[in-house]
C-alpha cells in the first residue's frame, strides 16, 4: 500500500498580511510551520503505516527551506520527502499548484492507493489543491474526512459537512482531504528527528516533472488577484450596557432586533 500526503509550508500566523501594492502575501519576518491541517492528513497516513504496512510518500512544493517540513514529516515517520522546488513554479495559482502537484505524483507513482491532503492551506485559504489534483488524476474524492478505515482495499470514512456526517465506504485508490477532527497529529522522536537529520530529500525541478512548461507558475495561472484587503472591522449601530437592570438591557436588545425584523 502506498500513500501520498501533500503537505504545505506555511507563514506561522492566521493574520496573513498583504502588500497592498502587489496584493501578495508578506511573508517576511514570519516564523514558517506544516500547514496545521496537514499534520492531521500525515497522521492519517501515519496510522495506515502503522496498521497497514503502508510506505508513506510526503510531497510539498515551495523554496528550497520548504524541505525543513518534509524533514518534520520523516522524523515523524514518513519513508521519503519530495520536494517540488523551481523558479518556474512560482506565482501558481490553484489550479497551476495542482497541476505540478498532481504530475510529481504521476511520476512517483502511477497507481497510488491513497493521496491524503489537508482540508485547506491557513494562508491561501481555498481548499481547492485537493479536490484539483483528484480532478486532474482522475481519483475519487472524498472531502472533509474525520475518520478513516482500510480493510482489503475499501475504504471506510466519516466527513463532516454542514447538516451533520455522512459515513462513506469504497473502493481504493481515492483522494482525501483530511479534517482537524481526524486522530491528533503525533510528536516526532528524538530518534525520529536524528534520522531526519541525515535523510536526504528529493528534489525535482519542473523539468523532472514532465509538466508542460506553459501550465506552470505564473504563466499556467489564469487567476488574476485584481485586490486583497482585510475588511474593515464593522462599528456597531448600538451600544448596550449592562450594569444593574440585566432584564432592561435584555428588553432593549430584543427591541433593536425587532425593529430590523429579524425577530418578530
Ligand atoms: C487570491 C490569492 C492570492 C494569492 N497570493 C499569493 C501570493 O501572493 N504569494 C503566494 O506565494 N501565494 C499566493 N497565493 C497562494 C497560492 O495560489 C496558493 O498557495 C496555492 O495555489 C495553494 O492554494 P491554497 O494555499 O489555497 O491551498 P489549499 O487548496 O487551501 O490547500 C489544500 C491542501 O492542498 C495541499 N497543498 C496546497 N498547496 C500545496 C503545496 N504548495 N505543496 C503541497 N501541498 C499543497 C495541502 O495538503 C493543503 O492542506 C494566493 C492565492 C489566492 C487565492
Amino acid at each position: 500500500m502506498h500513500v501520498i500526503v501533500c503537505i504545505k509550508q506555511v507563514p506561522d500566523t492566521a493574520n496573513v498580511k498583504i502588500n497592498p501594492e502587489t496584493n501578495t502575501l508578506m511573508r517576511d519576518g514570519v516564523e514558517s510551520i506544516v500547514n496545521p491541517f496537514d499534520e492531521y492528513a500525515l497522521e492519517l497516513a501515519l496510522l495506515m503505516k502503522d496498521s497497514h504496512g503502508a510506505k508513506v510518500s510526503a510531497i510539498t512544493m515551495g523554496p528550497p527551506q520548504a524541505d525543513v517540513i518534509l524533514r518534520e514529516a520523516l522524523a515523524r515517520g514518513a519513508d521519503e520527502g519530495i520536494l517540488l522546488t523551481d523558479r518556474a513554479f512560482a506565482g501558481a495559482d490553484t489550479l497551476a499548484t495542482s497541476y505540478t502537484i498532481s504530475q510529481a505524483i504521476k511520476k512517483l507513482d502511477s497507481h497510488p492507493d491513497l493521496i491524503l491532503f489537508g482540508k485547506q492551506a491557513i494562508d491561501g485559504d481555498t481548499a481547492q489543491v485537493g479536490p484539483g489534483v483528484a480532478e486532474y488524476l482522475g481519483m475519487t474524492l472524498l472531502c472533509n474526512v474525520k475518520s478513516l478505515e482500510i480493510n482489503n482495499n475499501r475504504f471506510r470514512a466519516e466527513t463532516s459537512h454542514e447538516d451533520g456526517t455522512d459515513l462513506l465506504e469504497g473502493d481504493l485508490p481515492c483522494v482525501m482531504t483530511v479534517l482537524k477532527e481526524a486522530p491528533a497529529p503525533r510528536f516526532a522522536s528524538l530518534s525520529g528527528y536524528i534520522r531526519a537529520r541525515k535523510a536526504s530529500i528529493t528534489k525535482w525541478v519542473a523539468a523532472d516533472t514532465g509538466a508542460e512548461p506553459s501550465r506552470l507558475g505564473l504563466n499556467g495561472s489564469p487567476t488574476k488577484v485584481v485586490k486583497i484587503f482585510s475588511p474593515p472591522v464593522r462599528g456597531c449601530d448600538m451600544k448596550c450596557e449592562w450594569k444593574k437592570d440585566k432584564d432592561k438591557a435584555l428588553q432593549s436588545i430584543i427591541n433593536v432586533i425587532k425593529k430590523k425584523g429579524v425577530w418578530k
